[in-house]
Formats: C-alpha cells, structure tokens, sequence
C-alpha cells in the first residue's frame, strides 16, 4: 500500500530558476563565505581591529586625493615610517621615545611623544573610531597627522 502511495506523488515540476534569482543566492553565499573568512582572521590582522565587520568603507566628506591615500594607507596598517624597513632590508623600527616597535597602532594611541598632539587634535581613543569615516573623525586624523609631521 505504501508503495502504491509513493509511485503516486505528483513529480515536482523541473521549471527553470529566475536568474536574479541564482544571482541574489551567489550572492549571499559569497557574503557570508567573506564574512567567516574575516571573523577567522587572528586577532593581530590589523584590518579586523578597524573594522570588525566587513563592509565598504568609503569616505563621507570629499577629500583630496593625498588624503584619501593617506586615509588608506593608515587603515592598512602600512605607512613608510612603519614599512620602508622590509624594503631596505633594514631591522624593525621602535619609537625612540617608547623603545617598543613602530606601529600605526602605537602612533595613533599610545607613543607618549605624540600625547599632546592626540589631545589638540581631539583624536578618538579607539583605532576604529580614529579611522571610521566620519567627517569628525576624518578632519582630527588629518590635523594630527599635521600636528605630529606623520606623512604616511
Ligand atoms: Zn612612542
């Protein structure tokens, strides 16, 4: 009887997938293979310190194109002051002030040297606010760069 029951069931009707439909699904599976792959990062990844979730990270006032480089290079964690060593061949470079190991992290939050110029500047005390992409932000990024002649 149940085998009667199952020769039975109506076959399911084989109709072509929309293809926005298979485009939102890639599209889907994509994100979320991306975002698993970002929160697998080790903590130490620098871009996941600044941005905890992936998502397109633009600039809201218009900057000038320096700018918007600078703004780039310090998201990235690579400026010359920091890397210009892996290209000479040269040791890691420390903060004469601190004695500890050049960093954006360490520039932008604790070298001792640059105290004064983070509180003139308003600088924000987290690196994913400093490098968020609010105009406040932005704006006290660029002064401190200015105030503390850090060129990236
Ligand atoms: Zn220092």
């Amino acid at each position: 009887m149940a085998a009667k029951e199952a020769t039975c069931v109506t076959p399911i009707p084989q109709e072509p997938i929309p293809a926005q439909d298979l485009i939102h699904l890639l599209r889907l599976g994509i994100t979320s293979s991306w975002n698993t792959q970002w929160s697998n990062l080790p903590q130490i990844h620098g871009l996941r310190a600044i941005q905890p979730i992936p998502r397109k990270w633009t600039s809201s006032p218009p900057l000038k194109r320096k700018e918007e480089i600078s703004l780039r290079l310090l998201r990235i964690g690579h400026i010359s002051l920091t890397h210009t060593h892996l290209l000479r061949g040269d040791l890691l470079p420390t903060c004469i002030s601190c004695n500890v190991p050049l960093s954006i992290h360490h520039l932008l939050l604790h070298c001792l040297t640059l105290t004064a110029a983070r509180r003139r500047t308003k600088l924000p005390t987290s690196l994913q606010d400093i490098l968020s992409s609010t105009p406040e932000a932005i704006s006290s990024l660029l002064n401190f760069l200015t105030a503390a002649k850090i060129t990236p």
